[in-house]
C-alpha cells in the first residue's frame, strides 16, 4: 500500500473521509468514516447497498464495497477536517463492471496497452440560483447579451473567489473566472490533466461549487437547461492523447496543426457521437440545450448536428489551438467518468480504424448548417439517444455489455417516467381538440 490513510490523516489533520462513488446518474454517494477506522476501509471499501442508488442492483445482491483510491484524496477546502476519496465498488471479490469508475479505468488501461494516455479539460458551466432552484439569485443580471459581465460577475465575487482560492490550494491551477453566456451563468476553468485527475477533479467540482454557493445562500445548477429562452450549461472537453510525454495530436505539418492519427481519433469521436449522446447528454433536459431555438443572447454555443470545424464555436467539435479537440457536445449532468469513457471508447476506435473525419466546415453552423448537404443530427431527445446507444456494438464491446445493459435500463426507465408525466404545454396545446 503506497499511501497510508491512517498516517496522513495524523499529518493533515483529517477526522473523517468522505468514501465516495459516482454512480451511474452521476450522483455521488458517500459514507462519512472517522478517521481512527479508515485503516480497515482502505483495504476492505465501504459497505452500500447497491440498490439502494443507480447501479441496476436488486435489494437480494450482496453488499458493495467502495475501495477508497488514496491517490484521489481532497480535503475540503471549506472544511480541511474531512478527506474526499474516490472509491472504485467491488461485489462479490469482483469490480462493479458497470460502475462508471471503473468503466473510465478501464477505458484508460486499453489506451496504456497502446502506449497512450489521454489527457482532457473540462468547462463546468453552472448558474447560481435562489435556493428553491426557480430564479437567477442576482436580480440586477438581465442584460440580453451577459457574457463576460463584469458587474455581474463582480457582484459574485466572494462565492467565485472562495471557489478559486479552493482550486489553488488544492494546486489544480486555475487560470479565469467569468460571467458566462446567460444571466446568473458563471465558468471557472483549471488545468487539464490525465482523464482519471479530471474526472475525479470533475466530480470533486460540482460538490465544491453547490457546497460553497449554499454558504453564501445560494444554488449552484449544472443542469443543462435551466430556463429555456437563456443558454444553457454545457461542459466542453478539450481532449488531447499523449505517448512517452509527447502530445501526438500535435504536428506542425498537419492541418491545423493536429497529426493524422489525431484525425483518426476525431474520425472515431464523429462516427460514434450519436451513440455516446446519451452518455454526454444523459438526462431529458439535456435534449433541450441542444437542437435549440436561438437563446435571448443571440446564439445556443451548443452543436445541433455532427461536425467539426476550427476555432468557430457553431459545430459539435472545434479545433481551437495545435495538438487538441475541443467536444461542445456534452453537457453539465454529465457524468465525469462516463463522459472521458466515451470519449477514449470512440476516439481509439477512430485510431484502430483509421477513421476519416471527413471535410472540415468552415461556416456558421447556425445560420447556414442548412446549405451542408447530409449533415448528420444529433439525437432530438433523450429516447433516440438511448435508442442510438443500445444499437452501438463498439460501445457494448468496449464500456461492456454490462455497463450498457445497465445504463439503457435506467435511464430508459427515466425516460418512461418522464413519457407518464403530464405536462402544462400538452394542456394547452389539446385541452380544445
Ligand atoms: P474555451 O472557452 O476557449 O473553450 P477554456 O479556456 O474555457 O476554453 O478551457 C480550455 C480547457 O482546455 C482548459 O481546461 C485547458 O486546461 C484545456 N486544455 C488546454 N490545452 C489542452 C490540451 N493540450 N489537452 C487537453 N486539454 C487542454
Ligand atoms: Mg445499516
Ligand atoms: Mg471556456
Ligand atoms: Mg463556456
Ligand atoms: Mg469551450
Amino acid at each position: 500500500m503506497a499511501i497510508d490513510l491512517a498516517e496522513t490523516a495524523k499529518a493533515k489533520g483529517i477526522r473523517y473521509f468522505l468514501i465516495s462513488y459516482t454512480d451511474l446518474f452521476g450522483t455521488q454517494r458517500a459514507k462519512l468514516v472517522p478517521a481512527q477506522a479508515i485503516g480497515e476501509m482502505q483495504k476492505a471499501g465501504a459497505s452500500f447497498a447497491g440498490f439502494a442508488t443507480w447501479l441496476d442492483m436488486t435489494p437480494a445482491d450482496p453488499d458493495v464495497f467502495a475501495v477508497p483510491d488514496p491517490e484521489s484524496l481532497i480535503q475540503l477546502p471549506w472544511k480541511p477536517e474531512v478527506g474526499w476519496l474516490a472509491a472504485d465498488p467491488w461485489m462479490g471479490g469482483k469490480l462493479v463492471a458497470q460502475a462508471p469508475r471503473n468503466v473510465l479505468k478501464k477505458q484508460i488501461a486499453a489506451a496504456a496497452a497502446l502506449g497512450y494516455q489521454m489527457k482532457t479539460g473540462v468547462e463546468c458551466e453552472f448558474f447560481l440560483v435562489t435556493p428553491d432552484g426557480k430564479a437567477i439569485s442576482d436580480a440586477a443580471d438581465y442584460q440580453a447579451k451577459p457574457c463576460y459581465d463584469q458587474s455581474a460577475l463582480m457582484r459574485r465575487y466572494d462565492v467565485i473567489t472562495e471557489i478559486c482560492d479552493a482550486m489553488l490550494s488544492l494546486g489544480w491551477q486555475p487560470y479565469q473566472n467569468d460571467h458566462e453566456d446567460a444571466n446568473g451563468q458563471f465558468e471557472m476553468n483549471w488545468h487539464y490533466d490525465d482523464a482519471l485527475v479530471t474526472a475525479d477533479r470533475h466530480a470533486f467540482f460540482k460538490y465544491m461549487a453547490k457546497s460553497i454557493a449554499e454558504k453564501h445562500g445560494l444554488r449552484a445548477t449544472f443542469m443543462p437547461k435551466p430556463f429555456a429562452a437563456l443558454t444553457g450549461n454545457g461542459c466542453h472537453a478539450h481532449i488531447s492523447l499523449w505517448k512517452d510525454g509527447v502530445n501526438v495530436f500535435e504536428a506542425a505539418d498537419g492541418e491545423l496543426g493536429v497529426s493524422k492519427l489525431g484525425y483518426h481519433f476525431l474520425g472515431g469521436l464523429l462516427a460514434h457521437a450519436g451513440a455516446f449522446a446519451a452518455l454526454t447528454n444523459p438526462t431529458v433536459n439535456s435534449y433541450k440545450r441542444i437542437n435549440a431555438p436561438v437563446t435571448r443572447s443571440g446564439a445556443t454555443w451548443s452543436p445541433n448536428t455532427i461536425s467539426y470545424t476550427g476555432n468557430n464555436r457553431t459545430h459539435m467539435i472545434r479545433i481551437p489551438d495545435a495538438g487538441r479537440f475541443e467536444l461542445r457536445l456534452a453537457d453539465g449532468a454529465a457524468n465525469p467518468y462516463l463522459l472521458q469513457a466515451a470519449i477514449l471508447a470512440a476516439g481509439l476506435d477512430g485510431l484502430a480504424k483509421e477513421t476519416s473525419p471527413g471535410q472540415r466546415l468552415d461556416l456558421n453552423m447556425y445560420t447556414d448548417g442548412h446549405k451542408v448537404k447530409g449533415a448528420r443530427k444529433l439525437p432530438l431527445n433523450l429516447l433516440d439517444a438511448l435508442r442510438a446507444f443500445e444499437k452501438s456494438s463498439l460501445l457494448a464491446e468496449s464500456l461492456g455489455p454490462e455497463f450498457v445493459t445497465a445504463y439503457a435500463r435506467l435511464k430508459m426507465g427515466e425516460w418512461n417516467d418522464y413519457a407518464g408525466h403530464l405536462t402544462e404545454w400538452e394542456r394547452a396545446a389539446t385541452l380544445d381538440c
